[in-house]
């Protein structure tokens, strides 16, 4: 496929408006025209409609990536956001004149504190890490406030997703790991030796990054309460359980979550994201941003005195919140509850119709989601977990997430969400079935795969370490 730079004609446009006269703003303008694509309007529009083709998305087929909950987001959700009383105002306006807008500021707040267990919340952080590294500030400026300067390790279990580890560095601590145990849970032994009077918190998700709820997630969090340490919960994972448990009720003080996860707005290409992070009453003095209240019956934002500072502009991404909000009333209480209940069914389902074939890394039930271990088979025959992704991609499937927990080898782990249909899990399972039986009969041949897509193997560590995103006009 060519690039838009590579189609462009000198002089080729599709004007619609004759030329701007050139007056003096008191500024200078730029002197040359930048050095944009000349193209026709239908050019462009192929151009996109072409790159669109190539992408696999949750609107073109079946997405089970683990982890990061890939459900379809519904249309209606960008009709509710698009309201011209959403889109066209100013962060800056008077209260009075938004008060619709801090309406779903506080509606949001309420539920999703409701729904976490937590007692207040910022919308701020644009994304799950984001929320992560808010949080710890919370964590940070509440032992600072009480003159406890010692506590300067967060301990974060080996199965954590790799952003926990790093936002508690970049929020300045020291990272002490801990190993899980053999079925994948915490180990209490190695978390009793590693708390201490230097303990500013753990960091945890539950269910954990291999799909399984710790049945000991009270005595967890106790343990580090004890020690003096809060707990910070990791509600990337919330999908699982929310509306039948709450993260507040098993000891938890912080928790973020992600809304273009559990809350059906869209992820990375389709727009911005969004994690607010939450908290108990004792910690909400030092949230960020603004939170709504009422004030002779008018709604006002207001900023905590002891706040941490703003970890973004305004109210975050407003009109994510917007989407998350509806999506929320669309599904009531009761659906909230029913979404979860359904994602676990449907990845128990899965799980179930593969495990003869596919050896799981846990004999367990697993919640929203399952890790598959290829190790043997990579041993056996050379297949690897790999191979047996790209090879999914030869029938329209987008892989699940590969190589990660990093405590499962050649692990696979498939998130299939509660917004499949019995069908589409049928028809993924066969796809499935059958790539083993390819692997079998002709192990050399997987690690050729995919054959149809355009782009087959890229180099991934070139790929990560010399990206190139840019157009070399004089190559
Ligand atoms: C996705 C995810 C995150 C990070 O969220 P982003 O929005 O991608 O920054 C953190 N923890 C877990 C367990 C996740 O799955």
């Amino acid at each position: 496929m060519k690039l838009i730079f590579e189609r462009s004609v000198p002089g080729r446009s599709t004007a619609y408006l004759p030329e701007a006269p050139r007056t003096d703003l008191g500024f200078p303008l730029r002197e040359k025209p930048p050095r944009l694509p000349e193209l026709s309007e239908s050019q462009v529009d192929r151009h996109y409609t072409e790159l669109a083709k190539e992408t696999r998305g949750v609107n073109g087929g079946f997405y089970p990536l683990g982890s990061c909950t890939m459900k379809y987001n519904p249309a209606v959700l960008e009709t509710a956001a698009n309201q011209p009383g959403f889109t066209d105002v100013h962060p800056l306006q008077p209260d009075e004149s938004v008060q619709g807008c801090l309406e779903v500021m506080q509606l949001a707040e309420r539920y999703l504190c409701e729904i976490t267990g937590m007692d207040a919340m910022t919308l701020q952080p644009a994304a799950g890490a984001h929320g992560e590294f808010t949080g710890l500030l919370l964590i940070k400026a509440w032992h600072r406030s009480r003159g406890d300067l010692a506590r300067t390790k967060v301990i974060v279990p080996d199965s954590a997703h790799g952003t926990n580890p790093a936002s508690a560095a970049m929020a300045g601590f020291e990272v002490v790991n801990i190993p899980s145990d053999s079925h994948g849970y915490v180990d209490l032994e190695a978390l009793r030796a590693a708390v201490g009077p230097d303990t500013a918190g753990l960091m945890l998700t539950n269910p954990n990054t291999v799909g399984l709820f710790d049945p000991n997630i009270a005595e967890i969090t106790k343990i580090v309460h004890e020690a003096g340490g809060l707990n910070y919960y990791d509600g990337a994972n919330l999908n699982a359980i929310m509306g039948i448990v709450r993260p507040g009720d098993m000891g938890f003080d912080v928790v973020h979550i992600n809304l273009h996860k559990t809350f059906a707005t869209p992820h990375g290409g389709g727009g911005p994201g969004s994690g607010p992070s939450g908290c108990k009453d004792f910690l909400k003095e030092f949230l960020p941003g603004i939170r709504v209240s009422e004030k002779d019956g008018m709604l006002c934002g207001t900023a905590a005195e002891k706040r941490i500072g703003d970890v973004r502009s305004f109210g975050g991404n407003f009109l994510v919140i917007v989407k998350a909000l509806a999506y929320l009333m669309f599904i009531g209480r009761e659906g909230v509850a029913e979404t979860a209940s359904n994602a676990v069914l449907n990845a128990n389902y899965m799980m179930n119709c593969l495990k003869d074939l596919y050896p799981m890394a846990y004999d367990a039930t697993c919640m929203h989601e399952f890790v598959i271990t290829l190790e043997q088979m990579k041993h056996d025959t050379g297949v690897s977990a790999l191979d047996m992704a790209k090879a999914l991609l030869d029938y329209g499937m987008h892989p699940p997430t590969m190589y990660f927990p990093l405590i499962v080898h050649e692990a696979l782990m498939v998130e299939p969400t509660e917004t499949e249909s019995r069908e589409t899990l049928d028809e993924a399972v066969e796809v499935f079935r059958r790539i083993m039986d390819e692997a079998k009969a002709d192990p050399e041949h997987m690690h050729e795969r995919p054959r149809t897509t355009r782009v087959r193997r890229p180099d991934e560590v070139k790929a990560a370490r010399k990206p190139v995103v840019r157009y070399d006009f004089d190559a």
